[in-house]
């Protein structure tokens, strides 16, 4: 099993600020590895522990972000990816997917390729699907666990708003993870952090990989953000403040008159 995972260092927090031009204040926060691509190395490397092969990570960021790459070398990952360049700047999702999808062709033939489900600071999703698409391979989201691989084909367990369904998808396939709820997180270990230092990293600058550079950065970018506002403080509501049998037959009056029940 060739397993590569698309992971991308996010400032820790989820209370993401912009300045006046629509950017990220990154001052005065840590970064950190995005927690949805720490699981998916994570399960990869439970792959790999069953399955043998070889769990590469890939990353498209400015050069700080090998902290983050190098903790998933020290989880246990074999090799690392990292593009960085310029030519990069100001790429929405489909000029990033791009890039990172002529980097995955470059970097070899991989089984399986995952990625987080989301990223915690751009959080749109796009990129796991995106990429698949740009590969021409098929992809599952909100992908939970990797149940079994056998004969080619992949058996994963993807999450639904009210449940859960199994999938089953032919390899090379893309899945986008998401840690379960109760999902303990793995620290490095000293010898992990130690041995990582001496892994292969190889860098790849935007001439590195073959493609049209016209789709690379800003102006390879059709997205346009005209305008970014945190979006309206919910209302507090109705507060009940009588007894609790007094409260709940208000309730119930009120939800029959929105004809929520009846
Ligand atoms: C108009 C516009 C301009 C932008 N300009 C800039 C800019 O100048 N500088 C900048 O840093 N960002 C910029 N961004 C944000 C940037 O495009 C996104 O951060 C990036 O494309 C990933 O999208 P996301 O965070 O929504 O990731 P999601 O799609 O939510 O991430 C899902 C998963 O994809 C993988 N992934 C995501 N991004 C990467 C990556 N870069 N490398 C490897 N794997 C990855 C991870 O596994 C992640 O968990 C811009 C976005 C837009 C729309």
């Amino acid at each position: 099993m060739n397993i590569l995972v698309l992971v991308k260092q996010v400032p820790d927090t989820s209370d993401v600020k912009f300045d006046e031009r629509g950017v990220m204040i990154r001052e005065g926060v840590q970064s950190i590895l995005n927690v949805f691509d720490q699981f998916a190395v994570e399960e990869a490397l439970r792959l790999k522990q069953k399955y043998g092969g070889e769990v590469s990570v890939m990353t498209l960021a400015p050069e700080q972000a090998k902290t983050a790459v190098q903790k998933c070398l020290a989880l246990g990952a074999d090799k690392a990816y990292h593009i960085s360049d310029r030519a990069f700047g100001g790429s929405d999702t489909l000029a990033t997917s791009y890039a990172l999808s002529l980097a995955i062709k470059k970097a070899g033939n991989f089984d399986l390729i995952m990625a987080g489900n989301q990223a915690t600071d751009g959080d749109t999703g796009h990129i796991g699907p995106q990429v698949a698409e740009w590969l021409g391979i098929p992809h599952v989201s909100y992908v939970e666990q990797v149940v079994s691989i056998d004969n080619g084909k992949a058996l994963v367990k993807s999450i639904l708003e009210d449940g859960y369904r199994m999938v089953e998808v032919e390899l090379p396939a893309l899945l986008a993870c998401l840690p379960p709820t109760n999902f303990e997180y793995t620290n490095p270990s000293m010898s992990g952090i130690i041995k990582a230092k001496s892994k292969p990293y190889i860098w790849w600058k935007a001439d590195d990989i073959d493609g049209d550079k016209s789709k690379f950065g800003l102006n390879g970018s059709p997205t346009r953000v005209l305008k970014m506002y945190p979006p309206p403080k919910r209302s507090r509501g109705t507060v009940f403040t009588e007894n609790y049998q007094d409260a709940v037959k208000k309730i119930v009056e009120a939800l029959m008159e929105k004809k929520v029940i009846e």
